[in-house]
């Protein structure tokens, strides 16, 4: 897939490059582990090589112009009170991560800046994350404000959950601030520990859009995640992580949060010994947990999930919420470009969908970004 990227999107719009310093913050796919953080289990994802990048300079209020929406929106320093009032609707996510830091004592500076991402919006990959990670380490950057990755993890979690109005674990802006080259994170969502697993030569991540927009993922979401938590209530459980496989025989969620984080622990070790044949067999059966126990999937990512496998992916399974976005897949290196070609040409010939293929590769976290060479003199 062709692509103007975002860094060179922000640079070519700039009125005055010169004085402005450069952020930017990862989305992420996560390998084996859905569901599970807000379960406090362990999940495995990488931040990708697609990101959200902001140019800023100090300004009077927080004025931020995203070249995806065509638009602007501006908060005061200190927040914007309710941010779920904030218009047009992304600013409320700006608003929302604005008034977390705010609360956390960053200094009242402002900032004018502009941003594009990489990231596809609403596929699975945490755009979202990557939104306000990017404008939050832009925020402390111009205030020349210091804050740790846990606080900061914490602050986005929660602004996002403030600008939507829907509860969300801290995976995806966790793994957005802490992402290293070349490695998966296997993170502990209660400790909020996190263990750098090497990928190992030979694997190609593929992520492939079922080109079916996410429809039902927040009631749902919202749905699992409370049907999850009165689970663990009726066993007496602080959370799901804790049960064991006999606690949870005959009920279905939480037998997916406990089979699954077994799966996690068990991809590390695939990873690990390099035994690719194995980790995919895990996300098939990641997969299978997700559409039978947990009912997230739906019949176009089911195909796209066979599709993959049949052409010679090691295994694939829906990434992110479900009800629609994308799907990861282990691949051979050697063929990756092979099997993307067969599983789209087959899936889009059973479902009538338009698919996009792209291969992710694990890249470093959020952070200060160098002005782009190209950027417009
Ligand atoms: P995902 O995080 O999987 O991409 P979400 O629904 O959680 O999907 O987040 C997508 C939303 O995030 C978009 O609808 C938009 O409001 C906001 N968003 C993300 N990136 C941008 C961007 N570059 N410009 C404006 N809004 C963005
Ligand atoms: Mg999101």
């Amino acid at each position: 897939m062709t692509r103007v990227d975002a860094a060179a999107r922000v640079a070519a719009d700039l009125e005055r490059p010169e004085g402005a310093s450069w952020f930017r913050a990862p989305g992420r796919v996560n390998l084996v582990g859905d569901h599970m953080d807000y379960s406090g289990g362990f999940v495995l994802p990488f931040a990708i090589d697609r990101s959200c990048v902001v140019a800023a300079r100090p300004g009077g209020s927080v004025r931020v112009r995203s070249l995806d929406a065509g638009s602007v929106v501006e908060v005061p320093v200190a927040g914007a009170g309710d941010p779920t009032s904030v218009r047009p609707a992304w600013g409320r996510y700006v608003a929302a991560v604005v008034g977390e830091l705010a609360a956390l004592g960053r200094p009242p500076v402002g900032m004018d800046a502009v941003l594009a991402s990489d990231v596809p919006l609403g596929s699975g990959l945490s755009s979202s994350a990557a939104l306000e990670v990017s404008c939050a380490v832009a925020l402390a950057g111009v205030a020349e404000w210091e804050i740790g990755v846990e606080a900061l993890a914490e602050a986005c979690r929660s602004a996002e959950e403030r600008a939507t109005g829907v509860p969300c674990g801290i995976m995806d802006q966790l793994a957005s601030l802490a992402g290293r080259a070349g490695d998966a994170l296997l993170i502990d969502c209660r400790s909020l520990e996190i263990e750098p697993v090497a990928l190992p030569d030979g694997l190609a991540v593929l992520v492939v859009h079922s080109g079916l927009s996410r429809s039902l993922d927040a009631s749902a979401y919202a749905d699992r995640r409370r049907a999850s938590e009165q689970l663990a209530a009726k066993l007496g459980l602080a959370a799901l992580r804790d049960a064991t496989e006999a606690d949870v025989a005959d009920e279905p969620l939480g037998r997916h949060v406990v089979t699954e984080n077994r799966r996690v622990h068990a991809a590390v070790q695939a990873l690990t010994a390099g035994d690719l044949v194995e980790l995919g067999r895990l996300f098939s059966e990641s997969h299978a947990s997700l559409r039978d126990d947990f009912r997230v999937s739906t019949p176009e990512l089911d195909a796209l999930v066979e599709s993959l496998v049949h052409a010679g992916a090691y295994g694939a399974r829906l990434t992110g919420a479900g009800f629609g976005g994308c799907v990861v897949a282990a691949c051979d290196e050697a063929s990756v470009a092979d099997v993307a070609e067969a599983a789209t040409t087959s899936y889009r010939a059973r479902t009538g969908l338009e698919p996009v293929a792209f291969r992710c590769h694990a890249a470093d976290g959020a952070g200060v970004f160098q002005a782009p060479s190209y950027q417009r003199a």
